[in-house]
């Protein structure tokens, strides 16, 4: 049984104060849903006081990128090593922000995986297809190169210390979020291709969907057999929508 895993994904938002209201405010709605993993991904500026907000909460956090590196010559970069020693659990890697907008490539993609792994973080590894690939019916083929390239360099086993976010790039921050179906048979799908390298692995990963899950939608993608949460953007910066998209999971 794959324990639901809600996360948020605050992009490049907050202030000292919405993040302490933020914070704690989901304090007790995460406590609520005891079988449900709550966890934030905050800017990176905000992680110290987010490790002290969440002290004794059932809420864990991550961040939203890592470095390759663990130190060096690298500025402007945070060293996975630095936000385990800030308590993050969580990483998020390949979001297709980073993907775009950063020129991320496959390769460093994979690089970031394993080194958030070496520091003893769990990455989330967001995959998808654009709506030009969408509409090509390719996100089939997307997806899985997506995947492949991970799992050639740090081999399918280290997916038993990974969760996998379906995130379609046509669906973030537009409004339009893949229907229940479309999840998943796409999340699915990840999971079939996943089972062809090692079937035990495949099972007990976590697959979350991402783009405008909201408090109105989530209950029926989260009800889908292989969707094990969600990577909430917009609908994360407020206590009252979040808190629905939990007692939803
Ligand atoms: P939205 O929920 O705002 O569409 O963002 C999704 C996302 O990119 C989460 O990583």
């Amino acid at each position: 049984m794959r324990q639901p895993l809600i996360m948020g994904n605050w992009k490049l938002n907050g202030t000292k104060a919405s993040v302490e209201a933020l914070i704690n405010g989901l304090k007790a709605p995460a406590a609520a849903a005891a079988n449900v993993e709550v966890a934030v991904c905050p800017s990176v500026i905000f992680l110290g006081q987010v490790e002290q907000l969440t002290a004794g909460s059932a809420i864990k956090f991550g961040s939203q990128d890592a470095d390759l590196h663990t130190a060096g010559a690298f500025t402007g970069e945070n060293s996975p090593v630095m936000l385990k020693e800030f308590g993050c659990k969580y990483a998020l890697v390949g979001h297709s922000e980073r993907r775009t907008l950063h020129a991320e490539t496959d390769a460093v993609v994979a690089a970031k995986y394993v080194a958030i792994q070496a520091a003893g973080l769990i990455p989330v590894l967001c995959i998808g297809e654009t709506l030009e690939q969408f509409e090509a019916n390719e996100t089939n083929a997307v997806v899985e190169a997506q995947l492949k390239a991970v799992i050639d360099v740090a081999g399918i086993e280290s997916f038993a210390n990974a969760v996998v976010a379906y995130e379609p790039v046509w669906a973030i921050g537009t409004g339009k979020t893949a229907t229940p179906e479309i999840a998943q048979t796409v999340h699915a799908h990840i999971r079939a291709y996943l089972a062809g390298f090692n079937a035990a692995v495949a099972a007990k990963v976590q697959v979350l969907y991402g783009g405008s899950m909201n408090a109105a939608n989530a209950a029926e993608l989260l009800a889908q057999t292989d969707i094990d949460g969600g990577l909430i953007g917009g609908a994360s910066l407020k206590v009252e929508d979040f808190s629905t998209i939990i007692a939803a999971a």
